[in-house]
C-alpha cells in the first residue's frame, strides 16, 4: 500500500476503520485540516496490516442475535455483501450525500455504514453486535420494536426507504404537476416518467435497487391499450403450482401472466370512455442492477401459512429477456445472496448464503457464525429472498 505511505492533511476521522481504504484520499484532501496527519497515516498503515491478517477483512464478520433478530441479520449479510452498496458505505460516499442536505435526521445511514465498515474492516472475527443499527431502525420503523418474529422481505423495505431518504440527493421535491405524457410512444412514456421519479427519489439506493415496471391495459371492446409505469423496489413473486419442485422462470411466467380486469374490477377505458373487460399485463420496462426476487411464501393473510415448494433457481445466467417491454439488451443476471427462511410460520429461523464479492466464494451466515460452503448446496426450499445482480455490472 505505497500511496497510503503518503501523508495528507486530514483531520483525524472518528470511524478510523473507513480511511482503511485509498480512495479515501480525495475526501481527506477535501477535509483539509493540519492537525494528525502523519498520526493518520501510520494508523492506517497498521490498520490495513491488521484487516488483511484476519477473517474479518473479508467480510465474513457474524452478527449478534439481540432476540429474534435474525430476519435482520439475514438481509444485514446480503446488503453487506451487495458490493456497490458495502463500496458507498466504506468509500464514505454516503457522507457527501448526507452533508449536501441539512437533515435532521442521518443517523439510520450513518449507523448502516459504521456497521458495514466494521464488518469489513474489523481485525477482530468476533460477531458483531448491531444494537446501534437496531436502535435507529426502531425510531424509523417503530414496527420493529420488540421481539417477534419478523418479516425479512418487509425489513428489507423499510430500511432501503430508510437509508434513501437519508441520502435522497433531491432536497427540494419540485410541486406535483399533472403532466400528459399519453401520447407518446411507450418507450419516450417510460422514459419521461423514470425521469419524473428521479425529480424526487434519487439517491444511490435508487440507482443500485429500483427498476421501472410498466403494465398494459388493452380493452376488450375497442382494443386501446394505456400503459402504465411505476418503480419498483423488488419483485414478489407468486409460486407457481407444480408437482415436486419449479423453477423460478415459472413463478416469473406466473407473475407476468395477462390478467383479466372484469366486475367490479372493470376499469374505464380512454377511447370508449366507459368500463370495460380489460386484460393486465406486467413487463419490465427497465432492469435495476440489483435485482431482488421474494418469492411468496407466506399467505397474505396474517401469514398463517407457509409454501415449501422448492423453487428452482439459476445461479448464473438468469434470463429475464422475455419479460422486457423493449428489445432490452441487458437483462442476465447472476445470484450473489439468498435470504433463508426455514421452519414454519410459527416459529422459524433466518439465514443468509452470500457470495463474497472479493474472493466469489459463498458463505453461510447463521447470526454470529459464519462457515464456508458450497455453491451447491445455495439451492433450497428455504429460499425466500433472492439477491441477483446484472451481469454487464458485475465486477467479476
Ligand atoms: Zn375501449
Amino acid at each position: 500500500m505505497p500511496s497510503m505511505r503518503q501523508s495528507y492533511t486530514v483531520t483525524v476521522p472518528e470511524e478510523p476503520p473507513a480511511a482503511a481504504f485509498p480512495f479515501l484520499k480525495q475526501e481527506m484532501r477535501r477535509k483539509g485540516s493540519m492537525s494528525g496527519s502523519m498520526l493518520v497515516s501510520t494508523f492506517v498503515g497498521l490498520l490495513i496490516n491488521q484487516a488483511k491478517n484476519s477473517k474479518s477483512a473479508q467480510g465474513l464478520v457474524g452478527l449478534k442475535n439481540l432476540g429474534n433478530t435474525c430476519f435482520m441479520n439475514s438481509i444485514l449479510q446480503c446488503l453487506s455483501n451487495t458490493h456497490s452498496l458495502r463500496d458507498y458505505c466504506l468509500h464514505n460516499s454516503h457522507r457527501r450525500d448526507l452533508n449536501n442536505n441539512s437533515r435532521t435526521n442521518t443517523a439510520l445511514m450513518e449507523e448502516f455504514a459504521k456497521l458495514l465498515q466494521t464488518m469489513w474492516t474489523s481485525s477482530s472475527s468476533e460477531a458483531v453486535s448491531p444494537s446501534e443499527f437496531k436502535t435507529q431502525i426502531q425510531r424509523y420503523a417503530p414496527r420493529f420494536v420488540g421481539y417477534n418474529q419478523q418479516d425479512a422481505q418487509e425489513f428489507l423495505r423499510f430500511l432501503l426507504d430508510g437509508l434513501h431518504n437519508e441520502v435522497n440527493r433531491v432536497t427540494v421535491r419540485p410541486r406535483g404537476s399533472v403532466e400528459d405524457f399519453d401520447h407518446l410512444q411507450d418507450e419516450e412514456k417510460g422514459k419521461k416518467m423514470w425521469n419524473k421519479y428521479l425529480e424526487r427519489e434519487d439517491s444511490k439506493i435508487v440507482d443500485v435497487f429500483v427498476g421501472q415496471l410498466k403494465s398494459s391495459l388493452t380493452c376488450s371492446h375497442c382494443g386501446f391499450c394505456s400503459t402504465v409505469f411505476d418503480p419498483f423496489w423488488d419483485l414478489s413473486l407468486p409460486i407457481a403450482k407444480g408437482y415436486g419442485e419449479v423453477s423460478l422462470m415459472d413463478c416469473m411466467r406466473l407473475f407476468t401472466k395477462e390478467d383479466v380486469l372484469d366486475g367490479d374490477e372493470k376499469p374505464t377505458c380512454y377511447r370508449c370512455k366507459a368500463r370495460r373487460r380489460c386484460t393486465k399485463k406486467f413487463t419490465i420496462q427497465k432492469f435495476p442492477k440489483i435485482l431482488v426476487l421474494h418469492l411468496k411464501r407466506f399467505s397474505e393473510a396474517r401469514r398463517t401459512s407457509k409454501l415449501s415448494t422448492y423453487v428452482n433457481f439459476p445461479m448464473k445466467d438468469l434470463d429475464l429477456r422475455e419479460f422486457a417491454s423493449e428489445n432490452s439488451i441487458n437483462a442476465v443476471y447472476n445470484l450473489y445472496a439468498v435470504s433463508n427462511h426455514s421452519g414454519t410460520t410459527m416459529g422459524g429461523h433466518y439465514t443468509a448464503f452470500c457470495r463474497n464479492p472479493n474472493s466469489g466464494e459463498w458463505y453461510t451466515f447463521n447470526d454470529s457464525r459464519v462457515t464456508p460452503m458450497s455453491s451447491s448446496q445455495v439451492r433450497s426450499s428455504d429460499a425466500y429472498v433472492l439477491f441477483y445482480e446484472l451481469a454487464s455490472s458485475s465486477r467479476m
